[in-house]
């Protein structure tokens, strides 16, 4: 289930180098090379799955499981004050390596990181029409 030249596949398999902190028979967590925070780590399923739209629900939730494991301990191990999960599917959401992945981002108080954007009152009318589109029929 392994592809070739897939950076995360390398990595769970031992054959590129990461740190690795946590790991179970689907899942490998390891430090991010480039962290937003400290402690930020990336979990990723065993198996090769592109993206969100790929995983199946199963795995899906087998990583959602490790990254919450990861996420109480920096709270307890790094004193974090709070913890942002983040998965980017798809290019257009700065998803950059195509094997799914969960960013577990510790935050602290006051830390300098921002997410791209700056919350604001959205339009009522154009709230409602995605909402309209987002229900299940
Ligand atoms: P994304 O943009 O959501 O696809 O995130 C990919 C993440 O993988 C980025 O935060 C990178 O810093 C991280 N990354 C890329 N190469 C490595 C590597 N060899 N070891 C650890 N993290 C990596
Ligand atoms: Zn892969």
């Amino acid at each position: 289930m392994a592809q070739d030249d897939c950076l995360f596949c390398q990595i769970v398999a031992g054959e590129a180098p990461a740190t690795i902190v946590d790991s179970d028979e689907a899942t490998v967590a390891f430090m991010d090379i480039n962290p937003a925070t400290r402690g930020h780590t990336l979990v990723v399923p065993r198996a090769h799955y592109a993206d969100l739209a790929e995983i199946p629900d199963d795995e899906l939730a087998t990583c959602v499981q490790a990254a919450r494991r990861l996420a109480e301990r920096a709270v307890e191990r790094l004193e974090a004050d709070g913890v942002n999960l983040l998965n980017a599917q798809g290019r257009a959401a700065w998803q950059t390596v195509f094997h799914f992945h969960f960013h577990v981002i510790p935050r602290y108080e006051g830390d300098p990181l921002r997410l791209p954007w700056t919350p604001g009152p959205g339009d009522p009318d154009e709230i409602a029409g995605a909402a309209a589109r987002l229900r299940d029929e």
